[in-house]
């Protein structure tokens, strides 16, 4: 493949800004500068970097953020800080995309993606992926929950939710995990609304069998091993 074809199906950036890095000598392969654009690379066997960072070679990329509060999940909403401004820059592709959404102010576990097969499997309607939050409540949890959660909640608008799972966290009064096999807007909010509490906050800490790494900080990306992502389904 030429170097050119690489880091183009690989970064944002359009072939003709790659060819003027290129020619700058902003990129190098196995650590030399290499100024023509169409000199060979193999993904599996070079190591490319562009402005000093490593390019990963991998055909699909699977960024695992924690996302804070104060971003929104989608790529283009005016007025608004995307989590696509978190992740760095070696890491940011043409297609990548948040896999579903979390709200502006949730925070947790946020797959990206430019597998758009992997992404469709983790949240379609069909055996859609189980995702796991930790909620804190504005007032005490309530054992009277776990039935209507268990039946499957009807929101204010009438939409039905299918059963959820859910258990108080031990030894607080506010505190509860839930999982949920489906994701309508603003869904742990809205089935919380409906049985007269309301969610103070809310984070996502697992999907599947893939839980959020305790020692990534807030804000922060790492990459998904084909292991990590095979834990997903
Ligand atoms: N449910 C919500 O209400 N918000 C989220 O961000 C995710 C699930």
């Amino acid at each position: 493949m030429r170097l050119d074809q690489f880091l183009s199906a690989r970064t944002m950036y359009s072939r003709r800004e790659l060819r003027q890095m290129i020619q700058k000598g902003k990129v190098t392969v196995d650590g030399a500068v290499v100024r023509k654009a169409d000199q060979a690379v193999q993904p599996e066997a070079h190591t490319v970097c562009l402005n000093g960072r490593e390019i990963c070679g991998d055909q699909y990329l699977y960024v695992l953020l924690h996302k804070p509060k104060g971003y929104v999940s989608s790529a283009d909403e005016a007025g608004q800080k995307s989590v696509l401004e978190l992740v760095p820059p070696e890491l940011c592709r043409k297609d990548l995309r948040p896999v579903g959404r979390l709200d502006k102010d949730s925070t947790g576990m946020l797959l990206l993606t430019d597998d758009g097969q992997l992404a469709h499997q983790v949240i379609a309607a069909r055996g859609h992926v189980a995702k796991y939050y930790h909620i804190v409540l504005a007032r005490p949890w309530e054992d009277g929950y776990l039935q209507p959660l268990e039946q499957g909640i009807t929101l204010a608008d009438g939409a039905q939710c299918l059963p959820a799972k859910a258990a108080p966290v031990p030894d607080t009064d506010r505190e509860a995990l839930i999982c949920l096999h489906e994701g309508k807007y603003h869904q742990v909010r809205r089935m919380f609304a409906a049985l007269g509490n309301h969610v103070s906050e809310l984070a996502r800490v697992a999907m599947g069998g893939l839980l959020l790494p305790p020692e990534l900080p807030l804000g922060a990306c790492c990459v998904l091993s084909e292991k990590d992502v095979q834990k997903l389904l």
